[in-house]
This record gives C-alpha cells, sequence and structure tokens, in this order.
C-alpha cells in the first residue's frame, strides 16, 4: 500500500484513468539501468525518479563539460570536471531522497557491470554513440532484458522501444539507416530537440513499468524539429542481422 504522502505526492498521476495504486506500487519496486547522463539522460532520470521509481542506475565515463550546459541543466558552473554520473546523483537524489541512486563511471559491460545490469527490468540507453547503443542492444538481446533506445543529432531525434524475443527488428538491424549516427561534436545538436527525446523514452519506460499504457515495441519514432513532424516506422527484422536473429530463432 502506498503511504499518505505517497497518495499526496503523486496524486496527481494517481487521478489518471488508467493509472492505479498498483501501478505507482509497481514503480516504487522497479529498477531502471540509465546508460548515458548526458541530455537524454538529464530528463529520464529525473522524470523517472520524480514519478516514483524505486531504484536507478547511472552508468557514463564522462566528466562534466563547458558545451554540456545548455542541454544538461542538471549541471551547473560548478559542476564543471566532475564525474556526471557523481554530478547527477547529488541533484537526482534532492528531487526525492527515498529512491536509490548507483553509479558506475563507465561504459564497460564487464562482469561487475553485468551483474547489476540484469537487476534491472528495463534498460535506457542515453548514450552519444553508435558502438555503445549496439553494445547495450546486444546485451538486451542476450539477457532478455527490455531496451528503450534514443539518437538526437542535428534537427532529427529517433526513439525505439526494443523487447527481446518479439517479432520486430533491434537496433543493429538499422542502425546503417534511419538512425542519426553522427556524434553532437561532428553535427551540432538542437538542444529541445534531446529533450523531448529523453521524455519520450521516460514515457515509454513509465507506461511499461505502470502498465497505463501499452508499449508498440519495435516501432520507431523519428522527429523533425524543422519540419515539426513525427513520423513511425515499424521495424523489421534484417534476416542478415546476427543478434536479433539468435534470440528469435531460439
Ligand atoms: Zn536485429
Amino acid at each position: 500500500m502506498l503511504r499518505a504522502d505517497e497518495y499526496s505526492r503523486y496524486s496527481r498521476h494517481l487521478l489518471l484513468e488508467n493509472m492505479d495504486e498498483e501501478g505507482q506500487l509497481a514503480l516504487k519496486q522497479a529498477t531502471v539501468a540509465l546508460f548515458g547522463v548526458g541530455g537524454l539522460g538529464h530528463q529520464v532520470g529525473a522524470t523517472l525518479i520524480s514519478a516514483g521509481l524505486g531504484k536507478l542506475m547511472l552508468i557514463d565515463d564522462d566528466i562534466v563539460e563547458l558545451s554540456n550546459l545548455p542541454r544538461q541543466w542538471l549541471f551547473d558552473e560548478g559542476s564543471l570536471g566532475l564525474a556526471k554520473v557523481e554530478a547527477a546523483k547529488q541533484r537526482l537524489q534532492s528531487l526525492r531522497r527515498e529512491c536509490h541512486i548507483d553509479t558506475f563511471k563507465t561504459y564497460i559491460i564487464d562482469s561487475n557491470l553485468s551483474e547489476h545490469l540484469l537487476t534491472a527490468d528495463i534498460i535506457v540507453d542515453c548514450t552519444d554513440n553508435l558502438d555503445g547503443r549496439l553494445a547495450i542492444n546486444q546485451f538486451c538481446y542476450q539477457h532478455n532484458v527490455p531496451l528503450i533506445t534514443a539518437a538526437a543529432s542535428g534537427m532529427i531525434s529517433t526513439i525505439m522501444p526494443i523487447k527481446p524475443g518479439e517479432p520486430h527488428g533491434c537496433y543493429a538491424c538499422i542502425s546503417g539507416s534511419v538512425s542519426p549516427q553522427t556524434h553532437c561534436v561532428d553535427k551540432g545538436i538542437y538542444s529541445p530537440i534531446v529533450a523531448m527525446a529523453g521524455q519520450f523514452q521516460a514515457m515509454l519506460a513509465l507506461n511499461y513499468l505502470t502498465g497505463i499504457a501499452p508499449v508498440n515495441w519495435g516501432q520507431l519514432h523519428r522527429f523533425d524539429a524543422e519540419k515539426l513532424t513525427l513520423r513511425t516506422f515499424n521495424v523489421g527484422r534484417d534476416p542478415a542481422c546476427n543478434v536479433c536473429r539468435d534470440t528469435h530463432e531460439s
């Protein structure tokens, strides 16, 4: 049962037609692993913690740099030079003391990190490079963990929820075509689309963890900030992909 203060705190969500105490309690008991504490990760972390998440793992090996500040508002000028995971933890923890936050200053999925990742109900990928996204996608397929991945570059962002075992394609199937691949250092990045994509990821995670709305696994959403269009595609499996093929056939 929720405590009296929790009823009050989450009252606006609990008033929603498809949200109930059971969904709120499920979120309180849930664990999310968040890869990347940059522009996307700020949105995801802050929204999930504020909404009542039980446990969050922050994974990132970067330090805070001046060029991060326009998009990464959990950091301020006093955060420069600090590890992103520690600076973010400090701010996120102040949003809700009760949430348990673990930090990992690495991107390497070694046996230690892997052990922790396996306790996650879902992984949210907010990394900013293709190799990292492919490695996380592969881990999720190897261990049957749902994944919400996103990328943003220039004026475009893409978001896709992926569930191993489902018949849709995986991130590796489409990484060569529709998803932005260039790093923001190469092509620049428009700050508002990062916030939008991060909130989209947070929404999909909340939908999954609370059951408030269905998640259409395998659908890729592409937002274009210049045309102001949001398009959705069903991602089919690439028969040549050896990441989702193995899982699907097993
Ligand atoms: Zn695939």
